[in-house]
């Protein structure tokens, strides 16, 4: 007998151990043909991380397609994993040696990543057991990590490749620097605070005595940046203001300095900013340097990685930014230069993970060239070779590809691939090696044969966030390394946010665990009622009121089962394929099978189009309303008269519902599948056949 009221803790994690019993999360061990293929790769969360409401919702859907597709008799293949996560592990692991008062520094490159590995083995796996926790059919036999050793070697195999070919180079580039993390940061890395600051106005003389302009013998710039005066090397303006129509091919002296530097026009001046005119420090500020390259301007680093000031006059060399601006203003004033100061509120680039304040600097990095490869990525999708779901998601991606710069792939920690170049110190960005993942966790470079039966993969689902910085590169990767594209589809699934639209944070407090949810509710109403909030590519405002009526719907499930078994005591039932909707079947018998195939087919649908807050949906109201409400009630009548189709119709419906029921919530439906009394029964829900 079925028990009264249930109880997702005593059912939980004992059906997934029963899975793992199984095998069939790996698709070697699923029986049957299965000619057709599918295959996701997880996003490899960091093995920093813990499960958030983003990843829950992110495996949900995942799950829910595999599940399907495993059910449709597909050999399915859905493969987990971590990422290393470069600098936020050896933050992470810096900080535990803070409290014992050391550094990283003091224990050297060696000691300090065998205490990393230490770290990854204890909390590395903490993660994983949270996606089993959620019910992830994940195949963990195929677990993978970016940095266990065959995925080093992928990793080298990818760098010499495109050093061989060119297109790896070691240049002075500007880059983002965090003098804290003692490293070069991506774009992407950089995040931005506000702060109120000043604009400086200041004069700079003009040197031609026989100027036609008679009014005035200077221009004056205006500078959030006074300090980097130091290091300019033109001043600039748009060409189209009219203002500066006579300054422009004048030579300027730069004070404090005395240097000669032109003045030039260029169409990237914004003519609202200060005076219209500019100062120009290409060595330290990324337009700059683009207007330098234009004009063939010297860029004279005057800032180094320690955030002090060199190649500057004496009397600033060596001080520290901060110092060096209050004296550059200083004399700037006693000078006469300083012409007025207003407030101003600037936008200060932060290190995304220590949120030092971050300088633009020229080091020599290595970089990739990104132009042809970034082409390819383009056609791919232009081509419809891999499509964005929903589609408005392609214009970030075109958009950062059109205009991205070469990719700095180098970075001045320890924890991380390092380049395999002789004497060279630094590891390569992160998601160098997280742009292998969909192949290199297959066996690439070998040739293996899971990456000829499982590559390409069939679907992507992942974040906006990381378009640019996963996406783009997972697909010219792919193109580059095994002329095809990794995925079919990118499904890009909702931000989760708070019921208010804030960001979901756990610094700020507005997080919520999505552990405390199973715990509370159970793993299937928290899936049921993440996926129910899922609406045609909307940001989620999270409910959790929709989390305790995903629980009720568990309960009702549940009771709507404990009736039917109640009606059929020993007995067991062949249930068809599909039940024939004859006229010796009541109307309300004739109804509700014509209500199940309609489902059915919406539910097919909605999977197909990724909608998958209306596949929850529809399957509620059919269940609850329908069944429940109107068949199961007729039922009742019917058995007491002696219809003799009255039980086959209730555990027919009953089972096509749990079969439709179980991507979303698993682990109920695998429970009251067990008990069913069936003549054909399967070892596992999981290998039931999916109706169409
Ligand atoms: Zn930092």
């Amino acid at each position: 007998m079925i028990e009264k009221v249930y109880d997702p803790k005593k059912v939980e994690d004992k059906i997934y151990q029963f899975w793992l019993k199984t095998g069939f999360f790996n698709p070697d061990k699923l029986p049957g043909k299965r000619k057709k293929k599918f295959s996701i790769v997880l996003p490899p969360p960091n093995i920093t991380g813990s499960l958030h409401m983003g990843h829950a919702l992110n495996a949900t859907i995942q799950d829910i397609l595999i599940r399907q597709k495993r059910m449709q008799g597909f050999k399915t293949l859905w493969i987990p994993g971590t990422d290393h996560a470069g600098i936020a592990t050896q933050v992470k692991v810096e900080k535990e040696l803070k409290k014992e008062g050391k550094t990283r520094i003091e224990l050297g490159r060696e000691k300090f990543l065998e205490r990393v590995w230490d770290w990854v083995k204890k909390y590395g796996g903490i993660i994983l057991e949270q996606f089993k926790k959620l019910g992830c059919s994940l195949d963990w036999s195929r677990n993978r990590f970016t940095m266990d050793e065959k995925y080093c070697e992928a990793v080298n195999y990818a760098f010499w490749h495109y050093y061989k070919k060119g297109l790896i180079y070691k240049g002075k580039r500007l880059i983002n620097w965090c003098k804290r993390c003692e490293s070069s940061l991506s774009d992407l890395e950089v995040e931005y605070k506000k702060e109120k600051g000043n604009l400086w106005y200041i004069k700079y003389p003009i040197k031609s005595q026989k100027s036609k302009i008679k009014s005035q013998n200077y221009i004056v710039v205006a500078t959030t940046r006074p300090e980097t005066m130091l290091g300019d090397t033109a001043v600039a303006v748009n060409p189209k203001d009219k203002r500066y129509k006579d300054f422009v091919g004048k030579i300027a002296i730069l004070p404090l300095v005395n240097r000669e530097i032109p003045i030039i026009a260029d169409q990237r001046v914004d003519i609202e900013f200060g005076t219209g005119a500019v100062k120009v420090t290409p060595a330290h500020d990324f337009l700059d340097y683009e207007i330098s390259l234009r004009h063939k301007l010297p860029q004279i680093q005057v800032i180094d990685e320690e955030g002090k000031m060199i190649n500057v006059p004496k009397e600033f060399e060596g001080l520290d930014v901060f110092e060096a601006r209050r004296k550059v203003v200083e004399r700037l004033e006693k000078e006469g230069f300083l012409v007025k100061v207003e407030p101003y509120e600037l936008s200060l680039p932060i290190c995304y993970r220590c949120e030092e304040i971050l300088e633009v600097l020229p080091s020599e990095q290595w970089f990739l060239k990104i132009g042809r490869l970034a082409k390819e990525a383009i056609k791919a999708v232009k081509s419809g070779k891999v499509k964005f779901v929903p589609k408005r998601f392609e214009k970030i991606y075109f958009d950062w590809l059109g205009s991205t710069r070469d990719w700095c792939i180098s970075r001045q920690i320890w924890w991380g691939h390092k380049i395999p170049l002789k004497g060279e110190e630094a590891v390569l960005d992160t998601w160098f090696s997280s742009a292998l993942w969909p192949f290199a966790t297959l066996g690439w470079p070998k040739k293996t044969k899971d990456l000829k039966n499982f590559y390409p993969t069939d679907v992507l689902v992942t974040g906006r966030d990381i378009i640019n910085l996963w996406v783009a590169r997972m697909v010219f990767s792919s193109i580059e390394f095994l002329k095809k594209e990794p995925f079919k589809y990118v499904f890009i699934n909702p931000t989760v946010l708070t019921k208010e639209g804030k960001r979901m944070s756990k610094s700020l407090g507005t997080g919520i665990d999505p552990m405390d949810l199973i715990e509370k509710y159970g793993a299937d109403a928290t899936r049921f009622g993440l996926i129910w909030q899922v609406k045609a590519g909307q940001d989620l405002r999270f409910d959790e009121s929709v989390i305790q009526m995903g629980k009720k719907f568990c309960n009702k499930i549940w009771n709507a089962t404990r009736y039917t078994l109640i009606q059929i005591p020993n007995s067991k039932f062949q249930i068809p394929k599909e039940m024939r909707i004859s006229r010796k079947l009541t109307k309300a018998q004739r109804e509700i099978l014509k209500a199940l195939k309609k489902t059915i087919k919406t539910v097919n649908k909605n999977l197909k189009d990724f909608e998958f807050g209306k596949g929850a949906e529809n399957l509620y109201h059919f269940f609850w309303h329908q069944f429940c409400d109107k068949y199961i009630e007729e039922s009742k009548k019917e058995i007491k008269e002696g219809n003799p189709f009255a039980k086959k119709v209730l555990l027919y419906v009953l089972l096509k519902s749990l079969i439709l029921l179980h991507p979303f919530i698993p682990f109920i439906t695998e429970e009251i599948y067990q008990k069913l009394p069936l003549k054909n029964k399967k070892t596992s829900i999981m290998i039931e056949t999916w109706p169409t």
